[in-house]
């Protein structure tokens, strides 16, 4: 099947371009979003990692701490004169408030300061910046028995604190060694709530540095408490770049602030240690992420544009591409399919029809005087009745009927039938097509049109076949007058085919010089003598015989020879007429020379090449060729006439004989028809007719030529009503130029006077309206 301007197609394409949007879309919202969160969990990842370094950092500060707090106590613990001044038996005041109590205190700012004897009883006591009764040491008992066990080394019992990494004990391996007390050196250190309040609690054993021999029995223990206060927690930040270190009771975080719980060792809970985190990735959360977010945004509205904008013009180039498809197979006039359209869906439809035992129509449609309705009314009325029409015929037509717009005026109709009366329903459609009138452009006209119609008669025949017929039928009812539908016959095949072998023959017989011209005299009807001759075309057929011009003349047209041929005709005239000097030589131009675009041109070569007088030749045009274009016709004729010929409207009384033309149009002569000359006798109101013609020919100038005279009444009634020549039968037949050249010189001229007696008798009647006019 055809392929119309394809709906289908341009629907794939928009899908497929959905699709590709719509991935396209997706791939980049996807790639966009792994990018931002790969962003974003960098930023994240390293802020986190941060803030992990940091809460290490802290509890290293928080352990060194202790170690801090053991070195410290170590300074004055692991000394001789400790061992020696501090015994159970007795204190030494002095020495141990300097060096244990005001010393730890104020020097490195531990807050309460004790020492234990070996039974772990107190032996002294410093608090709250002095010396204070050893038992206070009761009251932290309880806090510090842990650490005070572990300092101990007493292993029974599980002390419940939580390991913390022996910074302290790894730098004093040199010292033990050095001093061999492995065993009496102990200590411990941890975090504890102590009073309510988290404090690093530290204990180490009193012994000698130099002379272990001073240590006898367990040695003393000095255990000390540093609050870890505020200020504390300043310090520990200041030594850790968090300068803002500081305890809070809740988890409080605000922007970059972290909590890490402050946690004792023994599991107290004692609020969060709160400080802003460097956070390294904050650049990314703050600075490229939104670059990114930016930037990826900008790409998917930038390809969102550029989809949308493609989407715009594939559509358009899609659009355009149907719209070609459907340009080139439908006429942008009349938007109906086109020949070559329709000779495909013929094609096609004969292949079906011949399958189903089926027949095709056709019709072949062309509008009666369509060139008239153009040249008068102009090209935008053509072009609307040309619409107008498709309309008409569009509408007389089924929906599964095809109309074409087939040429200039012509439509061609694809009619599948079934019905044994189909053609006969089709003429009848076509022609109430026309039965109304036309509105173009304001202007009602009545419009015609003629149609042949051909119907196939199995699957022998071809598209080109039954258009042909069907164009053989259209010609047959334009010469049988228009306005008519003719269905084809093969006799009318057969005529074409005759048509054709003529116009062959004819051919030759223009090449091998087998045409020549007769002459018909033209009598001046007041003295009877030869003025003129018409030349007339004479053809031998080699088999039909002698051949009438009405006969071929009409086929040379109608074939594209007459060109060739008139000028043949033109040309042996002109030699002729050297024959006869004193005689005008009348010959007859085709409507289709007339037409011709380098008629002037040909004349003028004629001329030169002969080197006849134009003024001796009557050019003989019939009114067919002035119902044509007005313009292009009268500039003809004044050309023709420029160049010295003279002009004959011919046959006039056939056709519209409109009085117009003749005021419109300059010729030297009238050619009164035949059938007017004949009819005379007859009718009254024709010899009125022609006294008119003769009186407004004369007014303007022109002299009449009666046409086909044969007797004796009609020379005088036309010579009675002021023709001033006559031709016809009673004079002479068309003659051979031989016969001619004898006749001039034997012709006797009758005068018009010498005919009185005969036209008074004969004509009392036209007589008597002559002498009137
Ligand atoms: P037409 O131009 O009207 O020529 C006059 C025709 O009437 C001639 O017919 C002539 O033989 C015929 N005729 C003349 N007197 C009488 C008469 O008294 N009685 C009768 N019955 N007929 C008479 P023909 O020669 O057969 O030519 C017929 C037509 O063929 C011409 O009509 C003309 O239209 C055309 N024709 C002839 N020769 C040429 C030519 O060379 N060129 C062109 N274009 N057309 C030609
Ligand atoms: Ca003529
Ligand atoms: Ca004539």
């Amino acid at each position: 099947m055809l392929t119309e301007a394809d709906p289908q197609l341009a629907k794939n394409y928009d899908e497929d371009l959905r699709r590709l949007a719509t991935l396209s879309g997706a791939g980049i919202t996807i790639a966009g979003l792994v990018l931002l969160a790969i962003i974003a969990y960098a930023g994240w990842a390293s802020n986190q990692s941060a803030t992990a370094r940091e809460s290490i950092l802290l509890q290293n500060g928080l352990n060194r701490g202790i170690a801090r707090a053991l070195n410290e106590q170590k300074s004055v613990a692991w000394w001789d004169d400790a061992v020696v001044k501090i015994t159970n038996a007795q204190i030494d005041t002095e020495f141990v408030n300097s060096n244990f109590g005001v010393f730890l205190t104020e020097t490195y700012g531990h807050d309460e300061v004790y020492i234990l004897n070996g039974e772990n009883r107190p032996l002294y006591a410093f608090t709250a910046g002095a010396q204070a009764e050893a038992g206070q040491f009761e009251t932290r008992r309880a806090a510090l028995a842990a650490v005070v066990a572990q300092a101990r080394g007493d292993t029974s019992t599980s002390t419940g604190l939580k390991n913390r990494p022996d910074a302290f004990g790894a730098d004093q391996n040199n010292y033990r060694t050095l001093t061999g007390a492995v065993e009496a050196a102990r200590w411990a250190g941890h975090i504890l709530s102590v009073d309510g309040r988290l404090a690093v609690v530290a204990a180490i054993t009193i012994v000698p540095n130099v002379d272990m021999s001073l240590l006898k029995g367990p040695s003393n223990l000095l255990v000390s408490v540093t609050y870890i206060d505020s200020d504390y927690v300043t310090t520990l930040g200041r030594s850790l770049l968090m300068t803002d270190l500081a305890i809070s009771p809740t988890a409080a975080s605000g922007d970059g602030v972290v909590a890490e719980p402050l946690d004792g060792d023994d599991g107290t809970h004692a609020g969060y240690l709160t400080w802003t985190t460097h956070r390294p990735g904050q650049v990314f959360l703050n600075f490229i992420l939104p670059l990114v977010a930016m930037g990826v945004l900008a790409t998917a509205v930038l390809a969102n544009g550029m989809l949308r904008r493609l989407k715009k013009s594939s559509q358009a180039l899609a659009m355009s591409e149907q719209q070609s498809r459907h340009d080139a197979r439908h006429d942008t006039l009349s938007d109906l399919p086109n020949r070559p359209h329709f000779a495909e869906k013929l094609d096609h439809a004969l292949s079906e029809a011949a399958a189903g035992g089926k027949h095709v129509i056709v019709a072949y449609v062309d509008i009666d005087r369509f060139k008239d309705v153009n040249d008068t009314l102009g090209h935008q009325a053509g072009d609307a009745l040309i619409q107008a029409v498709a309309g008409r015929l569009k509408a007389k037509l089924r929906p599964k009927d095809l109309l074409s717009r087939y040429g200039g005026d012509e439509f061609a109709i694809l009619w599948s039938a079934t019905e044994p009366n189909a053609a006969t329903l089709l003429a009848e459609r076509i022609q109430s097509a026309f039965s109304t009138r036309f509105d173009v452009n304001g202007q009602s006209l009545l419009v015609t049109a003629s149609a042949g119609i051909a119907t196939s008669t199995g699957h022998t025949t071809t598209g080109d076949d039954l258009m042909r017929q069907a164009d053989i039928a259209l010609y047959e009812g334009k010469t049988q007058g228009r306005n008519r539908a003719i269905f084809f016959s093969d006799d009318m095949a057969h005529r074409v085919e005759e048509r054709r072998s003529i116009e062959l023959d004819l051919q030759a017989a223009l090449a091998n010089d087998g045409l020549r011209l007769n002459y018909q005299p033209i009598i001046a009807s007041k003295t009877g003598a030869i003025v003129g001759v018409e030349a007339l075309l004479r053809w031998r057929h080699p088999e039909r015989g002698e051949m009438s011009p009405a006969t071929f003349i009409p086929i040379a047209e109608h074939s594209g020879l007459m060109p060739e041929l008139g000028e043949w005709v033109l040309r042996r005239a002109m030699v002729d007429a050297r024959l006869w000097p004193d005689l005008q030589v009348s010959v007859n131009l085709s409507p289709v020379q007339f037409r011709q675009v380098d008629l002037e041109a040909v004349l003028q070569r004629l001329i030169s090449e002969h080197g006849a007088d134009p003024r001796r030749f009557i050019l003989e045009i019939t009114e067919g060729v002035l119902m044509e274009s007005c313009d292009r016709t009268s500039a003809t004729l004044d050309a023709i006439h420029r160049m010295g010929f003279l002009t004959a409207l011919d046959d006039f009384g056939t056709g519209y004989s409109s009085l117009s033309y003749l005021c419109n149009f300059r010729f030297d002569k009238i050619k009164i028809d035949r059938s007017f000359v004949s009819g005379m006798s007859k009718s009254q109101s024709y010899q009125k007719i022609v006294h008119a013609v003769v009186a407004l020919g004369k007014g303007l100038g022109m002299d009449i030529v009666a046409e086909g005279v044969e007797t004796e009444a009609e020379v005088a009634i036309m010579t009675g009503l002021g023709c001033g020549e006559l031709q016809g039968y009673y004079f002479s037949k068309p003659i051979e130029p031989e016969a001619l050249s004898r006749l001039l010189k034997t012709h006797v001229p009758v005068s018009s006077i010498e005919r009185a007696e005969f036209q008074a008798v004969a004509l009392a009647e036209p007589l008597a309206l002559a002498a009137t006019g």
